[in-house]
């Protein structure tokens, strides 16, 4: 992959071998198996350049190689042979929603499908008290309250992507932090790719201690 006008080659490396740990660590917990989940880095907002993981790649095994850069449309920048990752418009709703949120990263895990059904009906569930919120952006104390919204899963990427820009700038409660699809997986962002792979790892421990309080017959 060529370096592309307006971005510069340490941002570029950085992203790349930053999303390439980010996959060896989440598949090796278990949070990213065979091809499943994508990741972003937004690498310029003007012009708009984002770097995305491409499609159907092993997220354990990612190569330099397998990542595109995308423009403000989700379109290929650059004459890579591989494909952006089918839930580009994912990403590009949520970036392009919060200015400050510059990494995406979507994962696949057991705790977060299993509520997402639990609670599809719903359209989400809350998750309160536990210090371990404290984690997430923004939230200082454990007396804290997080409504975890899920979507209904879809190939309709586009209409989904819609209803997400909606419920991320809602001007009574949008979404904070991150959100489920159902039966599917999680999405959360953060301002670098630091902060959104410790929301993942927030959101894991939550969902998976939610998960075994229950099946435990509590909560
Ligand atoms: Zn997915």
């Amino acid at each position: 992959m060529g370096l592309i006008a307006g971005t510069s080659s340490r941002l570029l490396e950085e992203g790349i071998s930053g999303l390439r740990e980010a996959g060896k660590d989440f598949h090796r917990r278990g949070w990213s198996l065979g091809t499943s989940s994508n990741y972003s880095v937004l690498l310029n907002r003007e012009p708009y350049q984002l770097l995305l993981t491409a499609s159907g790649k092993d997220k354990g095994k990612l190569s330099e190689l397998d990542f595109v850069i995308l423009d403000a449309e989700g379109r290929a920048t650059t004459a890579s042979p591989e494909k952006p990752s089918a839930e580009t418009g994912l990403h590009l709703a949520i970036n392009q929603s919060l200015p400050w949120a510059n990494a995406v990263l979507h994962t696949h895990s057991v705790w977060a499908t299993l509520l997402s059904e639990l609670h599809g009906d719903e359209g989400g569930f809350w998750i309160e008290g536990y210090e371990m919120l404290k984690g997430l952006d923004g939230i200082r104390t454990h007396d804290a309250r997080l409504w975890v919204e899920i979507f209904p899963n879809t190939q309709d990427i586009p209409q989904l992507a819609g209803r997400v820009r909606e419920r991320l700038i809602d001007q009574d409660r949008p979404l904070t932090h991150g959100f489920l699809i159902r039966k599917h997986g999680l999405y959360t962002w953060g301002r670098n790719l630091a902060d959104a792979r410790r929301h993942v790892e927030i959101f894991e421990f939550l969902f998976e201690t939610t998960v075994r309080f229950r099946s435990l017959g509590r909560g």
